[in-house]
């Protein structure tokens, strides 16, 4: 047998599709052709191929890659595991995440790197890459070895959960990403104004629950900005959730800082009402949700959800380019943490691997931007920024791909979500656009049959 006819008998045929690849500015109906895990060729191809799979209705588009989820191992395996995340966002339309490293142990060596990335290999079924701790156990006060855990495979420094209170430690490690080229990935909150619980305003006066000022964020947003530019190190805002860090953000780019940003789609989408009940998605032409109970825990998120100007502003700055891309922060909680605890005491965090996606194009109905803007922010971007060779459909690119129908409504309930987790305010809502099948190095990880 040849070399070729032994390839072809992994070869895979997507026929008909509407194919979105940003990186080409393809966006039109097309077949592709994968051999042997990689893209071969996409246009109106006439081949053949050991499978064919119809894809009439359906988008195909490079996988998602997701750069902020919480996948809880070691240490938190009751919330989330590697292969129950990693399930879930496959189920979600990603082929790469990136881990954060609030785990226990935290990644903080390279030790807890190697032993993470024998629980991925055995476990995972889309590409995890860890994201390594700032500080020893997050504890903020001795900073980890960047250089030797950037040559051990992290794709990114971050104490998220918390800030990095020491301004010095920042300062170095940012100045240390101009070695090893991976960014700092901050979770912005100044520690002297935690405490809170909701964002602090109006409604949660109402509620009488303690607040969280947006200022918090704006304080630490404003120390890295700066620190960025002293240093030249590369800095990655997570989650941004206020306007004002958003102009913070737009205002050091244009000077030259080198600084990029993400926002979450439910920072784009719900406000603070959602804590007193409302399930209005904000943004979009959806139909009206009936409301949901005050004070649900699974309306708590850090940052908080944020009142209507503040997700207009944010929308701004992801059409300006001004935010760079779109991940999900999803943070998997057990039940004792959230429908058992007071919204005072429940954990912060909401899943998000399995909705970002939905919510995304109803952002893209509404018109905000276009369908393969929407690729480029979930998919393309954080490839071109972190140097992956996914996020693309060209000729030799690891055939990383998901097929999705954008016109398919579903249901939110507890028996079909893939996570280990239900913390989710979207329970028992109807979303428009369904994953139909996640496809990682041309090999099929979900289908949804
Ligand atoms: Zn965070």
């Amino acid at each position: 047998m040849s070399t070729e006819s032994l390839g072809r008998m992994n070869s895979l045929l997507i026929r008909g599709g509407h194919v979105v690849d940003p990186v080409v500015g393809l966006d039109a109906r097309a077949d592709v052709l994968v051999d042997d895990g990689r893209i071969v060729a996409v246009g109106r191809l006439d081949r053949s191929a050991s499978r064919t799979v119809d894809a009439d209705g359906l988008v195909v588009a490079p996988g998602l890659i997701d750069v902020h989820v919480h996948l809880r191992e070691p240490g938190f395996t009751e919330k989330e595991t590697i292969a129950t995340g990693s399930l879930a966002a496959a189920a979600g339309g990603y082929t790469t995440v990136f881990c954060m490293p609030n785990t226990s142990p935290a990644l903080d060596s390279v030790a807890a790197l190697r032993s993470l990335e024998a629980t991925v290999r055995r476990d995972a079924l889309i590409r995890v890459h860890p994201i390594a701790a700032i500080t020893k156990g997050r504890r903020g006060k001795e900073a980890v070895d960047f250089d030797e855990l950037a040559a051990a495979g992290a794709v990114g420094f971050s104490d998220d959960g918390d800030s990095t209170a020491d301004s010095g430690i920042m300062r170095a490690a940012l100045a240390a990403t101009r070695r090893h080229g991976r960014p700092v990935m901050t979770h912005c909150e100044d520690r002297g104004l935690t405490g809170g619980a909701m964002h602090e305003g109006d409604i949660s006066q109402t509620l009488n629950i303690v607040g969280i000022p947006p200022e918090a964020e704006e304080i630490v947003i404003a120390r890295d900005l700066a620190l960025a530019r002293l240093t030249g190190g590369w800095l990655h805002l997570c989650h941004i959730s206020i306007g004002t860090g958003v102009d913070l953000l737009r205002r050091f780019k244009a000077e030259g800082t080198r600084a990029t940003g993400e926002a979450m789609p439910h920072h784009l989408t719900m406000t603070d009402a959602w804590v007193a009940g409302s399930r209005r998605l904000v943004n979009v032409d959806e139909p009206e949700s009936a409301d949901g109970i005050p004070a649900d825990p699974n309306t708590k998120v850090n940052p908080p959800l944020r009142p209507d100007a503040d997700t207009v502003a944010l929308l701004e700055g992801v059409r300006d380019g001004t935010i760079d891309l779109v991940a999900t922060d999803h943070a998997p909680h057990a039940e004792p943490e959230k429908a058992g605890t007071p919204f005072a005491r429940a954990g912060f965090g909401m899943i998000g691997s399995e909705f970002a996606l939905p919510l995304a194009l109803a952002l893209v109905r509404a018109g905000h931007f276009s369908l393969p803007k929407a690729i480029d922010l979930m998919s393309s971007a954080p490839a071109r920024l972190w140097g992956l060779p996914t996020g693309r459909l060209t000729p030799g690119a690891p055939a990383d791909l998901v097929l999705f129908d954008p016109n398919e409504r579903w249901t939110v309930r507890r028996e079909t979500i893939r996570s280990k987790s239900c913390n989710t305010p979207l329970l028992g809502m109807t979303l428009q656009g369904k994953v139909k099948r996640t496809f990682l190095a041309g090999e099929e990880r979900y289908a949804d049959d």
